[in-house]
């Protein structure tokens, strides 16, 4: 079994309920065990002109897929929480359901379909929050830095450090 992390996110309709039911889906496959989601977070799109803000999540899985094979379970959750993906898309659009592999074990991969460690994270507040919130002491395979120190060093790097979000609760009724 590897260890995995899985970013979560939604700026189209209910975030929370679709964060809640993605995790259930991902929580009831075959060959992986959940074992825990972070709070959801409400965060100011970044990188896109949008004026939805996002729902985002992190959850912690233990699998025997392989990576490639998790992306493909991840795809398929996407697709049927109704992300479409169309030909020519370029940078990010809103979506329904965004679900990433962010860390697969220690692997490291360079390939354009799986990048691994996500290549964004480091740089993304509205990842690191909440990955430090379920996994503070995880060491980065490529930076040797805890997640606890990359929310620090990216505190003072960017702008992208002041995106604005802010910690929520998951309603009693949806987890
Ligand atoms: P996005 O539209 O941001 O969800 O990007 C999806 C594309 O990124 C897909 O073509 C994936 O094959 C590719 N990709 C590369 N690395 C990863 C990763 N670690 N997790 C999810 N998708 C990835």
């Amino acid at each position: 079994m590897v260890k995995a992390y899985i970013g979560l996110g939604s700026n189209i309709g209910d975030g929370l309920k679709t964060l809640a039911l993605a995790w259930k889906e991902i929580a009831g496959t075959e060959q992986i065990q959940a074992v825990c989601i972070s709070s959801p977070y409400c965060t100011e799109p970044v990188g896109m002109e949008s004026e939805n803000w996002f729902s985002n999540a992190v959850a912690e899985i233990e699998t025997s897929f392989s990576a490639e094979e998790l992306l493909g379970i991840l795809q398929k959750i996407e697709k049927d929480f109704g992300r479409i993906r169309r030909e020519g898309d370029v940078g990010y659009q809103d979506r329904t359901l965004d679900l990433d592999i962010l860390l697969f074990g220690d692997t490291i991969s360079r390939k354009p379909l799986l990048m691994l460690p996500h290549p964004q994270m480091a740089k993304r507040r509205f990842v690191l929050e909440p990955l430090a919130e379920i996994a503070p002491d995880l060491i980065h395979p490529v930076y040797g830095l805890t997640v606890s120190e990359m929310c620090v060093k990216l505190a003072g790097e960017n702008k992208e450090a002041r995106q604005k979000i802010a910690k929520m609760a998951w309603p009693e009724s949806i987890i």
